[in-house]
């Protein structure tokens, strides 16, 4: 099946052309030059049916123990069976033995198109990460957008991140829009493009008119189900202003009306009264995901709760950007939570394990306590409850038959793991890394196997890197 976002190096050429003298939105004008022709010609074929063998086996279903030596089969894009010895015909087999394999993990919580600024910030005045990529920010061009994506996305899904939710806040116009959905297209990740404002430090109007016009026009961009739409949403920077506030709530009702999920910051100098301005104004419901809320109060995650609606801790950034310690035990009483990258830029990476070792070494430090943190649960956190914290739950975060095949495969053969472990969930959130992670699926499509990334025209891709961070340099 081939929709208007498949690209193919004719139609990029004719679109480029065409772009040159007219503001039209072209399908696939932003796309690799070469790394896309077009999805028969260049994509790997994975397998329609093939079966991991004699693995360890997370599942990450609630109450379910490691499985050793055992079995995951993959029929169409689907988990077909868990289990041991699975008689599966004539599938394409892969060797399991000495490995961990898990659900692909749920990054809650992204900024994707930053990603190519990531060396242009530091930790002293003037070069601090909000000042700098609001600058830039500014100098984005649609290309510039679409390889900060890409990139973000190639990053996540090599470090066994198989979802995130990315909250696009410098969509300056129609064409930035279609660029980044364009880079989710070409990617393999799975993804939710979180429709936002022109910037992140404006009070300014999302254009409604564009988001409609996405959502009616859906079909053609959701990649069969793989890319998904919501609104990146911000309450205004002076919680007073009336005028303000009814302009977001305008923003808030529309996206409502077209069933889109909502994500929202709660952070920042005044994070208290964002929280109070989100209960006071009915904003609080099952399809908002509160992000940060650092240092929240007990009636404000009960409120929470009681709503229904979601949170995203981001350990790494929020302590880079000096929110304050992101304590585990603090959150505690919030039922939907889950785990998010900000950023691979702020991040470092798109490396969800190093979030993971990050949360449980900030509780175990401050709390003094080595039992204080539940590595089964970090482990649930970046997959099944990250996933549920989103409203994706039925379809990934656990492997579950009928699930989709978001999986992922970490070697503890190599050299820095040494040895399949007696703690598997441990093992996972202090030793495992990226390059650990052997083998990731989306949806039942192969992305990375062998340890290394498939589809992917390194040289393409760094000679995009460049021309975008010249042009940036020479914004700076
Ligand atoms: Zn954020």
């Amino acid at each position: 099946m081939r929709d208007s976002l498949t690209i193919t190096r004719r139609k990029l050429l004719s679109g480029m052309s065409v772009l040159a003298g007219s503001s039209l939105i072209i399908p696939g004008a932003y796309a690799s030059d070469t790394s896309t022709e077009s999805d028969e010609e260049t994509e790997s074929e994975s397998p329609r049916r093939w079966c991991i063998k004699n693995a360890t086996v997370l599942t990450m279903e609630p109450g379910q123990a490691p499985l050793t030596k055992a079995d995951v089969w993959v029929v169409d894009g689907r988990i077909e069976a868990v289990g041991e010895s699975l008689d599966t015909g004539d599938s394409e087999m892969i060797d399991g033995e000495g490995c961990i394999v898990m659900p692909g993990m749920v990054d809650t919580h992204n900024h994707m198109w930053q990603t190519q600024m990531r060396g242009m910030f530091g930790q002293r005045e003037g070069s601090l990460f909000f000042p700098v990529t609001k600058e830039l920010g500014e100098h984005f061009r649609p290309g510039d957008t679409w390889i900060g994506e890409y990139l973000a996305a190639m990053e996540n899904v090599n470090a066994g991140v198989t979802t995130s939710n990315d909250f696009f806040d410098n969509n300056r116009g129609p064409e930035h829009s279609q660029a980044a959905l364009e880079a989710l297209a070409a990617s393999p990740l799975r993804a939710r493009l979180l429709f936002g404002n022109e910037s992140k430090t404006t009070d300014g109007q999302i254009d409604l008119e564009r988001l409609t016009e996405l959502h009616e026009n859906w079909e053609r961009y959701a990649e069969r189900g793989r890319l998904s739409l919501g609104l990146a949403w911000r309450l205004p920077e002076n919680l007073d202003n009336q005028d303000a506030m009814a302009m977001k709530r305008r923003e808030f009702d529309t996206a409502r009306e077209m069933n889109l999920p909502i994500a929202v910051h709660v952070s920042g100098e005044n994070h208290h009264g964002m929280f109070q301005t989100l209960i006071d104004g009915d904003f609080l419901i099952p399809e908002l995901q509160v992000v940060h809320a650092t240092d929240a109060r007990e009636e404000h995650m009960d409120a929470l709760n009681e709503a229904g609606a979601s949170l995203a801790l981001t350990p790494i950034t929020e302590h880079r950007v000096a929110y304050g310690l992101t304590r585990l035990s603090h959150f505690e009483r919030v039922e939907r939570q889950g785990l998010g990258i900000d950023g691979n830029a702020l991040a470092g990476s798109g490396d969800m394990f190093e979030i993971m070792k990050h949360a449980a070494l900030t509780e175990i430090a401050a709390s003094e306590d080595e039992t204080s943190v539940d590595c089964e649960r970090l482990v649930a956190l970046a997959t099944r409850l990250g996933a549920e914290s989103i409203g994706m739950g039925d379809e990934i975060g656990t492997l579950t038959p009928g699930k989709q095949a978001d999986l992922i495969m970490i070697d503890t053969k190599r050299i820095n793991l040494g040895m399949l472990p007696t703690e598997p969930y441990a093992f996972t959130v202090f030793a495992a890394t990226p390059a650990d992670v052997s083998l990731v699926a989306v949806g039942g499509r192969i992305a990375k196997r062998g340890g290394k990334l498939l589809d992917m025209d390194e040289e393409q891709i760094a000679s995009r890197i460049d021309a975008s961070l010249s042009h940036l340099r020479d914004n700076l």
